[in-house]
């Protein structure tokens, strides 16, 4: 359980800036951005390293920012993909004009963050690549190894990567180096407990007595596999036997080996177990190179470990053991790192400022209808939030119902601070739930509500019609941002049956408020109806089985928010 914490929703912020407060002499804040860099910011003419994802993994991912290691890192709120306004403002400070590496684990969230950041860093010039870490075996078969999640062999990753950048090798080879190092890397972990949210009382899933879950992921999502609680020397080959299946060829048995503590297991059971690990490295000829037993990428406070082998061949073995100089991580003689300049770090533009729109008086008062519909999609996601959660802890992660409280409240702030039309308040409505929401729902949220608001425009009163063409404009970006079809079990199982309705129903005469209203019972119809589905995307994915039978929480959302508004649009509520 989290015990020391304020008020829960400050939880990061606070964190953050007492992180800052402490490791000062490391690090400093990003101006305007969620996101820490190493101290006097970008060097110029070298390649910047740049991780990031949710919170609640320290020491990833703010504590390995430094010398020899990461340059920046973003962070999300916690277990939820920072947005891509953030990760485009850590990069943009960390510009240092020989190029930015993305690295960061594959979550589906993230990608979409962090891509979409990519997309307008490169529209801008500066050159932007990607390497996703892969290296959890239980998340995904060998021959789709490209689909596994991203856990403590990160650490691995960004190590050699770190170092790559830090001896001035160009952003082709920082990259080359980098998928080098995640693809030779295995990791396989096992939860003795769950982990508890900030302000909640129950774990994100629980653990029988005398079992113990193996293949977790880092946001509790449950393992794959209950097994029964064993010795540390069977669990010691329990952990080892599915890496050694997967020993890479060409692998010549020299290794970098992480033993991993989640957040509530304790150095000396690692350092117990890391004991019974060697002899069994030793019979499977393996020559470990500088291991580290410890906390490197944790989840709150979940008890458990993991154990990563990292296959190295010289150039690896030599930038795995050069220096480093961060929080959570120091390795070596660190006075040879290259200094960093001294500068006041800069702000970044943040190109968030709308053009100044003339907003006529009827697409001034549609845009009080669009205030008071977020609000009513506020008040119903707020009402269920545990129950989104609930349904979100099932195979994914759990914070569905918190993201999409947290990105309404931000939106409908930003709609009321709004002056304009419909279309400006629903742009700033989606800036600001993209930005304070992240996740993958808060990206795609975010980027509907936008979409939708720039069909509706400020100078005409919208129709029933418009309002059918804004809402299939705003799914097909939701399909070419998110990559899902329907049938995969995402929102777009409930938006699309819904859209279809809508223009039946406007095509048949009806009027706005009926139309949505028979569309809302459609989704919700619909968003029941994704129960029996397997998801085939995003968080969810490695555990599909467990989802079914379980309504997709995106999906309900979707059609908890269009069931509000058509309260709205008939006029039931204020
Ligand atoms: P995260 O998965 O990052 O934790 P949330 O829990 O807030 O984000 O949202 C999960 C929901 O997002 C899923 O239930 C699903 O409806 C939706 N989702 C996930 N991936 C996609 C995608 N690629 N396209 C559309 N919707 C998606
Ligand atoms: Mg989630």
């Amino acid at each position: 359980m989290t015990r020391v914490y304020n008020d829960p929703e400050d939880f990061k912020d606070e964190m953050t800036a007492g992180f800052l407060a402490a490791y000062g002499r490391y690090v400093e804040r990003v101006p305007g951005a969620s996101g820490v860099m190493r101290r006097g910011g970008a060097r110029e003419g070298k390649v910047s390293l740049i991780t990031g994802g949710g919170s609640g993994h320290y020491p990833a991912f703010c504590g390995i920012v430094g010398a020899g290691l990461a340059d920046g890192a973003v962070m999300g709120d916690i277990f939820t993909s920072p947005s891509t306004q953030q990760a485009y403002l850590v990069a943009k400070a960390l510009d240092g004009g020989a190029g930015i590496l993305f690295s960061y684990g594959n979550y589906a969230g993230d990608v979409l963050n962090f891509d979409a950041a990519q997309d307008r860093l490169r529209d801008e010039g500066i050159d932007c690549r990607t390497v996703l870490v892969t290296d959890d075996v239980a998340s995904a078969d060998e021959d789709e190894a490209h689909k596994r999640r991203g856990i403590a062999g990160d650490l691995c990753v960004f190590k050699v990567a770190g170092a790559a950048a830090d001896r001035g090798e160009s952003l082709d080879d920082v990259e080359r180096i980098a998928q080098k190092a995640n693809d030779v890397t295995r990791t396989l972990g096992v939860a003795f407990a769950g982990c508890t949210f900030p302000g909640q009382s129950e774990p994100l899933f629980s653990v029988d007595e005398g079992k113990m879950e193996l293949g977790l992921g880092i946001h509790g999502e449950p393992g794959v596999r209950t097994v029964d609680a064993m010795s540390a020397k069977d669990l010691a080959s329990l952990l080892l036997e599915p890496l050694l299946e997967e020993r890479p060829e060409g692998a010549d048995g020299r290794a970098a080996v992480l033993l991993n503590g989640l957040g509530a297991t304790k150095y000396e059971e690692l350092f117990l177990l890391y004991g019974n690990l060697m002899p069994l490295l030793e019979d499977a000829g393996i020559q470990v190179v500088m291991p580290e037993t410890g906390e490197l990428v944790t989840s709150l406070d979940m008890a458990g470990c993991s154990l990563t082998l990292c296959w190295l061949d010289d150039e690896l073995e030599e930038l795995w053991s050069a220096p480093a100089d961060t929080p959570a991580f120091r390795r070596g003689e660190t006075s040879a790192l290259p200094s960093f300049r001294e500068k006041g770090a800069a702000a970044v533009e943040t190109g968030a400022e709308a053009e100044a729109v003339e907003a006529s008086p009827e697409s001034r008062e549609a845009a009080e209808t669009v205030r008071t519909a977020l609000h009513a999609m506020l008040d119903a996601v707020n009402e269920q939030e545990d129950e989104l959660g609930r349904l979100d802890a099932v195979a994914g992660d759990g914070d569905h119902g918190v993201g999409m409280t947290r990105g309404f409240r931000a939106a409908t702030q930003a709609a009321d601070d709004a002056d304009g039309g419909a279309g400006t308040v629903l742009r700033r409505a989606g800036l600001a739930f993209g930005d304070k929401a992240g996740g993958t729902s808060g990206m795609l949220w975010g980027s509907l509500l936008e979409e939708f608001g720039k069909a509706l425009g400020d100078t005409e009163k919208p129709t029933a019609l418009d309002v059918v063409e804004a809402t299939d404009r705003a799914i097909e970006l939701v399909k070419q941002l998110g990559k899902a079809s329907v049938g995969d079990k995402t929102m777009l199982d409930a938006m699309v049956p819904f859209a279809d309705e809508l223009r039946q129903q406007v095509d048949d005469g009806a009027g706005l408020a009926d139309a949505w209203s028979t569309a809302a019972e459609t989704a919700d119809d619909a968003a029941e109806g994704t129960a029996e589905l397997e998801p085939k995307i995003g968080r969810a994915r490695p555990l599909a089985e467990r989802s079914v039978g379980t309504p997709d929480p995106g999906a309900t959302s979707m059609a908890l928010c269009v069931g509000a508004v058509a309260q709205v649009l008939r006029g039931e509520s204020t």
